[in-house]
């Protein structure tokens, strides 16, 4: 990332046929990057061409998802995606170290985020997800400026305490007049691998309750599940190294009505 590179007029203006997707949640910890990562993999395993934009700045965790770490290449000033699993990536996390915490303010944000979108030579894709970083804050905002016509899947636990904070960012995004694709209800119910008896950690109606909020569908539930968490820890997202898992299941079947 260059600060005198200059924007090169954005590639997903209203013209663009790429379905955009801000994916959102009102706190951190919920599983919204596991989430991205999968249903991006899950789109792509059908025959979709599928970018993600991992606009979470400070905690980005795109490249770790997808198993990758290498600087994109920069072609006359227009930087490629990094290719994995079939999906092309952009991450704040490419350009960084990890012992190297990310200080940007603001406006730096805003112009990373401009140029995730318009220096850079996105393949032509049917959908682009955009990982945003939890809350309301400064990047998303500048996304809503930049991308008008991205469509809001906020993500939950069915914690009330997540829930209500994620309550705010469907508020923020029916404000902006964003359109809100559905909610996504993360880290269900607990199965036990044993009794096969379901638990539900974190109580239950938090994604149900949001959608009722916030006037969306509730697209899907997905359950805890260790095989969703491996495979964030390796870099293959479930849906691709472990399909027949529940919450695999459960994320592939989302994908199938984005
Ligand atoms: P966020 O992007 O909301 O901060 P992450 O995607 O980083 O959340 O997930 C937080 C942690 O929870 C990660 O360690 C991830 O592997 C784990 N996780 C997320 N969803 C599930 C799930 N359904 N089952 C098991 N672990 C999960």
């Amino acid at each position: 990332l260059r600060g005198d590179m200059p924007a090169a007029g954005l590639a997903f203006g209203p013209d663009s046929r790429t379905t955009v997707y801000a994916v959102a949640s009102g706190k951190g910890g919920v599983g919204k990057s596991t989430i991205t990562a999968n249903l991006a993999v899950a789109l792509a395993l059908q025959g979709k061409r599928v970018g993600v934009l991992d606009a979470d700045v400070w905690g980005y965790s795109v490249p770790h998802l997808f198993g990758v770490r290498r600087a994109p290449v920069a072609i006359k000033g227009l930087m490629l995606p990094v290719e994995a699993h079939g999906v092309s990536l952009m991450s704040v996390g490419f350009f960084v170290t990890d012992e190297e915490p990310v200080v940007w303010r603001g406006p730096m944000l805003h112009k990373a985020l401009q140029q995730f979108l318009g220096d850079v030579r996105w393949p032509d894709l049917d959908v682009l997800l955009i990982d945003l970083p939890p809350g309301t804050g400064d990047i998303t905002m500048s996304l809503l400026e930049l991308v008008p016509d991205a469509a809001l899947l906020a993500v939950t636990t069915p914690q009330p305490a997540a829930q209500l904070v994620a309550e705010r960012v469907g508020r923020m995004a029916r404000n902006a007049r964003m359109p809100v694709a559905g909610v996504i209800e993360n880290m269900s119910t607990l199965v036990c691998d044993a009794c096969h008896e379901s638990t539900p950690l974190f109580g239950s109606g938090g994604g149900q309750r949001l959608a009722d909020v916030i006037d969306a569908p509730l697209l899907g539930q997905v359950p805890l599940d260790v095989a969703l968490r491996e495979g964030g820890d390796l870099g293959v997202p479930a849906v691709l190294g472990s399909p027949a898992t529940p919450s695999a299941q459960a994320l592939s079947r989302i994908a199938g009505q984005l």
